[in-house]
């Protein structure tokens, strides 16, 4: 509907701006007739008046389109980074973890480029809820978001994995390197006091990694196994610890903790 009227505006417009030269083109034509003809003035002033009041209303129009698109655009945009967004701890979230997991693992595979991707969990933290209620815990999975987005670099992709687990992965960074973000990541962790009114506790992480140079994963997912397996051997050591993952303790681990295992790698609880 709306657009049906701009088209007849165009044409008014069009039409009028043809009336409006008529009179200019007749002069050329019939040197004879007098241009500045007080009939032809008044038909020629009335309808240039009318053709600049279409074309400003055709303008402002447009202009009125323009920043509603662009209003949309925004919004759009706002719409997209909120849905890969936790709202907990304000990290990227599961979603948008799987999506840049493939993407990083092309990229580094065409570039040949490292890539590395770590898996965290909280140690014991069903007892920091049950000891000291939940929103307490909250407060400490938001300190821990912060304390791993602190280590890591802006290059890095930190995202809360789901309940009390994290992955972060972090592109153009060999074992060695990951090995050290993740050390300093959990010292961090196990350094700092959470605190809320009457309560204070310490909280420590264990840590799993995986790199592609390092254990030539096939597939994106398989990168992320290989950490979750690492993260897993992290628990079984004791808790509080960062280990690489390996492939001759996974084949010792899958003959001999195959239910554990299963125990272990519940499905993440929504946040
Ligand atoms: P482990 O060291 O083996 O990882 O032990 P754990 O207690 O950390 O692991 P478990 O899987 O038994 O418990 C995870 C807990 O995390 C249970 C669940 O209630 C809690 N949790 C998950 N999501 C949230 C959340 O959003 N807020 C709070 N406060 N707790 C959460
Ligand atoms: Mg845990
Ligand atoms: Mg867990």
């Amino acid at each position: 509907m709306r657009q049906r009227m701009i088209r007849v505006l165009i044409y008014m417009a069009i039409l009028l701006l043809m009336a409006n030269i008529s009179p200019v083109i007749d002069s050329f034509m019939h040197p004879e007739i007098p241009y500045f003809d007080p009939e032809h003035l008044l038909v020629g002033g009335i309808t240039a008046g009318i053709t600049a009041l279409l074309l400003s209303l055709l303008i402002s129009h447009a202009n009125r389109m323009a920043s509603v698109a662009h209003e949309l655009s925004i919004l759009n945009k706002k719409l997209r980074e909120q849905s890969s967004r936790d709202s907990l701890t304000g990290l990227y979230n599961h979603r948008y973890f799987q999506e840049m997991l493939r993407h990083e693992f092309l990229l580094a595979q065409r570039h040949r480029t490292e890539l590395s991707c770590m898996m965290l969990d909280l140690d014991l933290f069903k007892e920091v809820n049950d000891t000291c209620g939940h929103p307490f815990g909250d407060l400490v999975l938001k300190a821990t978001a912060e304390q791993i987005l602190h280590e890591a670099r802006a290059t890095d992709t930190v995202t809360r994995y789901g309940g009390e687990e994290f992955a972060v992965l972090l592109p153009n960074t060999d074992l060695e390197g990951a090995m050290r973000i993740a050390e300093r990541i959990r010292a961090r962790a196990e350094a700092y006091t959470h605190q809320d009114k009457d309560v204070a506790m310490r909280v420590t992480i264990s840590i799993g990694l995986a790199s592609n140079r390092a254990h030539s994963p096939k597939k994106p997912e398989e990168l992320l196994a290989f950490a979750d397996q690492a993260l897993y051997r992290a628990k079984k050591a004791g808790r509080n610890k960062v280990v690489a993952y390996s492939e001759l303790a996974a084949t010792k681990h899958s003959d001999s903790c195959g239910l554990a295992r299963e125990n272990f790698t519940e499905k993440p609880q929504a946040p």
